[in-house]
């Protein structure tokens, strides 16, 4: 057993209201410069949506993420050694601009000096590439926002391809439209592509919470990991010729503050915190079938009391800060304890670290009684019925396990049902009963799902320790292992004396 401490977040999917916040909050720190307009290291997306870059998902189109051989091997889609040299001139996976956007401005000069007329002045878009005035504004970096019926847009999202017909029909009917928001920033993943890709070993990840950074004073503009993010979190800067991406906020991590867009999440959708993980088995996990692939991921992730785990992670040099987060993690309860959160795209086998709890809806029919049934049966058959299908979620956040959507939908109904049998009142006590015990949990557990959903303090939602530079753990030979394996593992320097 390896054992190492990894920053795991999860965003609670019902609560983001899709107000863009944490993306303005980002770019106002990070991406405010020349050569950054088009990034966005926080974005918010609709869903069904095609997203930003468009159909990031679609491995066809970008060939991002990890495939595996068929001597049992993982392999990077994009790049390999051979192929580098041949694409030093043209990457063919590279997205373009336009599958981003073309950033803009306004003229709002005009708007204080344009003459006396007699109709209204308006400030014309400008393009922040070339300078000129743009006619029409084609796309930008949350184009498809709540336009979940659109034929353009929505009826394009790669996740629709394992939905049934009548289910897409039903999906697609005007009265029955919906869409909820998907944040999204770097997975800090335990197996990031990103970082076997770069061939001057400029994208590592911190030995010490699993941070990937990119070190711009290595970087040589390859943008391999451009390609190789399947997830598109990597960025090309056209003004220092530098990769950029999502740095977790680790200067406000390391003085024990959250990074900014949890910091100002008017949802309070996002939890942060320590856990602790065997990376002696990323290979063995990476390599699993796609709908094998969540809980693989979940095994990794190791019980911080164990006294067993608690000794292997100081032997490795975890700080005891370290594992003390990690027993308060909200993370843990969360992916483990309580099976809520999945990963999104397991299938692209880089282990993300940031994890989604999905989201509730409405049902697909309209209630017609006017009251809410006390059948546990039909309580439990509106999750099938909900107007984001199952298989959809399924494509989207646990490689197409349907059984793990179903789990934890049919949780959070069992508490949502607990808490309105003790607020409304029109659910009787027997059929919350058989609800939570369905549910596969206890009005204890429901509690606290409830509690730490709704009630949550921000102590509660963000369990990382100051840093202890002095004890940090360096990560050591990591393009080295990078290149000679498929990519998995960073030699750790134990700590003194240990
Ligand atoms: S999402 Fe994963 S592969 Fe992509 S940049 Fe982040 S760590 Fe790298
Ligand atoms: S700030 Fe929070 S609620 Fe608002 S869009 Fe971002 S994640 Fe969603």
């Amino acid at each position: 057993m390896d054992v190492r401490a990894q920053v795991t977040t999860v965003f609670h999917l019902d609560k983001c209201i899709g107000c863009h916040t944490c993306s303005i909050a980002c770019k106002n720190i990070w991406t405010d410069r020349e050569g950054t307009e088009y990034m966005w290291w926080n974005n918010v997306e609709t869903k069904p949506g095609t997203g930003y870059p468009t159909k990031w998902e679609d491995q066809s189109k970008y060939n991002g993420g990890w495939e595996r051989t068929k001597n049992g091997k993982l392999r990077l889609k994009s790049t390999s050694k051979k192929s580098i040299p041949f694409n030093i001139f043209h990457n063919p996976n590279l997205p373009t601009l336009d599958d981003y956007y073309e950033p803009w401005t306004y003229k709002y000069e005009d708007l204080f000096n344009a003459p006396e007329q007699s109709s209204q002045v308006t400030a014309m878009p400008k393009s922040l590439i070339t300078g000129e005035i743009i006619e029409h504004i084609k796309s930008g970096p949350n184009w498809d926002d709540d336009l979940s019926g659109s034929p353009i847009y929505a009826e394009n999202d790669p996740n629709l391809s394992a939905v049934s017909d009548d289910i897409r029909k039903q999906m697609f009917a005007v009265e029955r439209l919906a869409f909820f928001y998907f944040p999204r920033i770097c997975n800090h993943c335990l197996n990031p592509a990103c970082v076997a890709s770069c061939p001057s070993g400029a994208l590592y990840k911190r030995g010490e919470d699993g941070i990937v950074l990119l070190n711009q004073e290595r970087c040589r503009a390859w943008r391999s990991c451009i390609s190789a993010c399947p997830y598109k979190k990597t960025y090309y800067n056209w003004s220092t010729g530098k990769s950029e991406k999502c740095i977790l906020c680790f200067p406000r991590i390391e003085s024990g503050q959250a990074p900014a867009c949890m910091h100002s999440c008017v949802g309070r959708i996002r939890y942060i915190g320590m856990t602790l993980y065997d990376a002696d088995r990323i290979v063995e996990v990476a390599n699993l079938d796609d709908n094998q692939l969540a809980e693989g991921m979940r095994s990794l992730i190791l019980d911080p009391r164990d006294p067993e785990v608690i000794e292997a992670a100081q032997r490795n040099g975890v700080h005891d800060s370290v594992i003390e987060a990690a027993q308060n993690s909200p993370s843990y309860k969360f992916i483990k304890t309580w099976k809520l959160a999945l990963p999104p795209h397991p299938e692209f086998r880089t282990l993300p670290m940031l994890w989604y709890v999905p989201p509730l809806s409405p049902v697909l029919a309209s209630l017609d009684t006017g009251k809410v049934s006390n059948s546990t049966d039909e309580l439990f058959e509106s999750v099938e019925k909900f107007r984001m299908p199952i298989s959809y979620l399924a494509n989207l956040l646990s490689g197409g396990n349907e059984g793990l959507i179903r789990y934890s939908l049919k949780k959070m109904l069992a508490v949502r049902m607990l808490q309105r049998h003790k607020t409304v009142g029109d659910i009787e006590r027997g059929t919350v009963d058989k609800m939570l015990k369905e549910a596969d949990t206890t009005e204890r557990e429901a509690t606290e799902i409830y509690r730490l959903t709704s009630l949550a303090t921000f102590d509660e939602r963000f369990s990382i320790p100051p840093a202890h530079r002095e004890e940090a753990i360096e990560s050591v030979g990591v393009v080295q292992e990078h290149k000679a394996s498929a990519g998995f593992g960073f030699k750790f320097a134990p700590r003194r004396g240990l």
